[in-house]
């Protein structure tokens, strides 16, 4: 038994060792196609839930390695976070979001919605790149949102403190903000009154499996209902189905983005969609 204990010892650590070799052979991977530039950005739909027509997009970045499938970020977005490499490279989407919202915000109106990471809101300079993306693209500060995850400003120190003067900052030039994936986290309430935030992004692990399923119901109605006496733009996430978007507009819900719409698909498709919506 002894013996086995050791054997499985062993084993776990050659298991920790491979993946150790994994994680930097990806890491190193991905630092090489920062320079390289092996990445696109796709755009998801959002709608309107009075007449489901596509009013904002949000940008979905992929990295697609030469000859390969490309890879999505939830594959490489952490370990980009971890070794600051999401720096660069989140400011290579905000900039290519910005250059390709600003055609489609010309034509249609169009809105961009871009994820920002905590290292980012970390950088002394997020405003000054953040503000010179939209320079260089025309996009005006008032068609772009930013979407960030509820622990970034609730936890208190340092990087909290400099993530907020940079939305408040953002926020005065016209910039709106986004909590993404409300509702996962641990944070209180009360951040939604104090803080400096004008959209609510519903996680999708809330979209109820179908009618029978009141308790998830009940749980939007709530989120809803607080978001819109707090004055923010709600907009549901992971909306799959038929029933998802009628209950969500009966519920008063502003906006939706998920399948049932359309999925993440590259810029020229998208203007495509866009020229083609405008026509009905
Ligand atoms: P997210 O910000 O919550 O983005 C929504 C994700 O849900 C996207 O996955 C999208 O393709 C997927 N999705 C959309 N509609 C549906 C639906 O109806 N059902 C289901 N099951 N999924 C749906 P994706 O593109 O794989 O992105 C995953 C995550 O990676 C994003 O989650 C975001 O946290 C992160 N991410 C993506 N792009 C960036 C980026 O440029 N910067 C940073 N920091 N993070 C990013
Ligand atoms: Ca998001
Ligand atoms: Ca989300
Ligand atoms: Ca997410």
């Amino acid at each position: 038994a002894k013996a086995a204990g050791k054997d499985q010892a062993a084993v776990f650590d050659v298991a920790m060792r491979q993946e150790q070799a994994d994680r930097i052979r990806l890491l190193e991977r991905l630092r090489g196609a920062v320079d390289a530039a092996e990445f696109a950005v796709h755009y998801q739909p959002i709608v309107n839930l009075d007449d489901a027509r596509p009013v904002a997009v949000e940008a979905l970045v992929r990295w697609m390695p030469p000859g390969r499938s490309p890879i999505g970020p939830d594959l490489f977005i952490p370990a980009a976070e971890d070794s600051g490499l999401i720096v660069a490279l989140g400011e290579w989407v905000l900039r290519r979001a910005c250059a390709d919202a600003a055609v489609w915000h010309r034509q249609w109106g169009t809105t961009v919605t871009v994820n920002v990471s905590p290292r980012q809101l970390a950088d002394p300079h997020f405003t000054v790149k953040a503000l010179a993306a939209l320079r260089a693209s025309g996009l005006p500060a008032t068609a772009l949102t930013l979407e960030i995850t509820e622990g970034v400003l609730v936890r208190s120190g340092a990087h909290a403190a400099q993530a907020l003067l940079h939305l408040s900052a953002l926020r005065a030039e016209g910039v709106r903000v986004a909590i993404d994936d409300f509702g996962t986290g641990y944070s209180s309430l009360s951040y939604l009154r104090d803080l400096p935030i004008d959209v609510l992004k519903i996680d999708r692990s809330f979209m109820p499996a179908d009618d029978a399923d009141i308790r998830q119901a009940v749980l939007v109605r709530a989120i809803v209902d607080l978001a819109a006496g707090l004055g923010l733009t709600t907009v549901a996430e992971g909306v799959e189905t038929r029933y998802h978007a009628d209950l969500l507009r009966d519920l008063g819900c502003h906006r939706a983005q998920g399948y049932h719409f359309a999925r993440p698909i590259p810029a020229g498709d998208l203007t495509d969609l866009l020229s083609e919506d405008a026509k009905v």
